[in-house]
């Protein structure tokens, strides 16, 4: 194992804590020690556990088969075992806080995925390209919860992951009214079609929660540190509507918008393509090369071809034009369970242990 840092992941059997099984396979700089889950799946292999219910295109890998699941909630054993944590798990929100506080109080860092503490006004909500600088409140959260490395950072809902990037490379123009609807994938609920029949020739205009995420969760990713709390942004005023479409992964987005200082369209496509990430990021391992690509052919980006831009890890836009009622429109999609979810977690985990928020216990 080397000096690699030991994760566990508590949601192992779900769909998002099998990607980061993928993802984590050969990682670098993190080797998984732990999977846990509910009871039910506790106390078996993992092979015995996940039974018929592996989602990835790609093989169970090897190394985790004869892995013992275990209960989620044995927070003292597992933090035994681990240098931090990635939580994903379908629990009420009450639990799922109470369960990773229980973490970070155990010294345990957690990186999650969960929409529980995402409220919190000293818990970082990190898309690092934007504001990996909102780690500092850790310092501040620390504090609050009585420990010396243990703490929470999560990232945000898979919804806004495709359009707050390419709003935040306009920020110098001030955005001041958004619109935005999400064609959101099946997978965004942990199922795959075969558990989703009632989406084949559908489309169902309700994901429960969502739109309230969609649109406040951005402004806290805009938001400032002041005095020990991040405080979100006033501005822009965002809509949107979250619709489920029967797609397996990629979450698109249309969006309409205005500006307090309106750009041309060809300084806005400057801005997308010349984005430019902090130095710290772009040598993380799962950092795509380039965060923003804007497609001028008509018919993209689109679900199927585009989703796995930079390994499901990079923001796709095009179709940009005027707008009779907003100063532009344009369509833009990213990977969901990437991107939204375990690579967005791992991505984060890389840049706080670049950050030094993270290291061996
Ligand atoms: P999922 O496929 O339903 O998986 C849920 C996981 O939670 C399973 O490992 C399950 O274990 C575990 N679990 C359920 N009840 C539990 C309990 N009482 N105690 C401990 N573990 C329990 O869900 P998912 O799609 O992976 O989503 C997980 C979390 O990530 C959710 O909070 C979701 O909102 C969030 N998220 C998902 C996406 C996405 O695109 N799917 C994107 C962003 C965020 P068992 O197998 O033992 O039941």
């Amino acid at each position: 194992m080397g000096d690699k840092l030991k994760v566990g992941i508590i949601g192992a059997t779900g769909m998002v804590g099998q990607r980061f099984l993928c993802l984590l396979e050969n990682h670098p700089w993190f080797e998984v020690t732990v999977l846990a889950a509910s009871k039910n799946s506790a106390g078996v292999t993992y092979k015995e556990a996940i039974a018929n219910r592996w989602k990835m295109t790609t093989p169970l890998p090897e190394k985790y088969k004869d892995m013992v699941v275990k209960d989620a909630f044995k927070v003292e054993e597992i933090s035994g075992m681990v240098d931090f944590v990635f939580c994903a798990i379908s629990l009420n929100k009450e639990q799922t806080k109470l369960l990773e506080e229980d973490y970070a109080k155990h010294e345990t860092p957690v990186i999650s995925n969960n929409s529980a503490n995402r409220n919190v006004d000293d818990v970082p909500m990190l898309i690092p390209e934007i504001n990996g600088v909102h780690a500092q409140i850790i310092e501040s959260q620390k504090k609050r919860l009585g420990t010396k490395r243990g703490f929470i950072a999560v990232k945000p809902n898979c919804s806004i992951q495709s359009y707050v990037p390419p709003i935040s490379a306009l920020m110098e123009y001030k955005p001041k009214n958004i619109l935005a609807c999400t064609y959101q994938a099946i997978s965004g609920a942990g199922k795959t079609f075969n558990e989703c029949p009632e989406i084949i020739d559908n489309v169902i205009p309700f994901i429960d929660g969502e739109e309230e995420k969609s649109e406040k969760e951005p402004l806290k990713i805009w938001g400032q540190i002041e005095s020990g709390k991040i405080i979100n942004a006033n501005s822009p005023i965002i809509t949107t509507q979250c619709i489920r479409v029967p797609v397996a992964n990629g979450h698109l987005a249309a969006v309409y918008v205005s500006f307090k200082n309106k750009p041309s369209k060809e300084e806005i496509i400057s801005r997308w393509e010349n984005f430019k990430v902090p130095e710290i990021v772009l040598g993380l391992p799962n950092a795509p090369k380039k965060f923003l690509k804007y497609f001028t052919e008509n018919n993209r980006p689109q679900t199927n071809l585009d989703r796995n831009y930079e390994n499901g890890m990079g923001i796709s836009m095009g179709r940009l034009r005027e707008d009779k009622i907003f100063d532009y429109k344009f369509v833009c999609l990213s990977h969901n369970t990437l991107r939204g979810a375990a690579g967005g977690g791992v991505l984060s985990a890389e840049y706080l242990k670049a950050c030094g928020y993270l290291n061996a216990k």
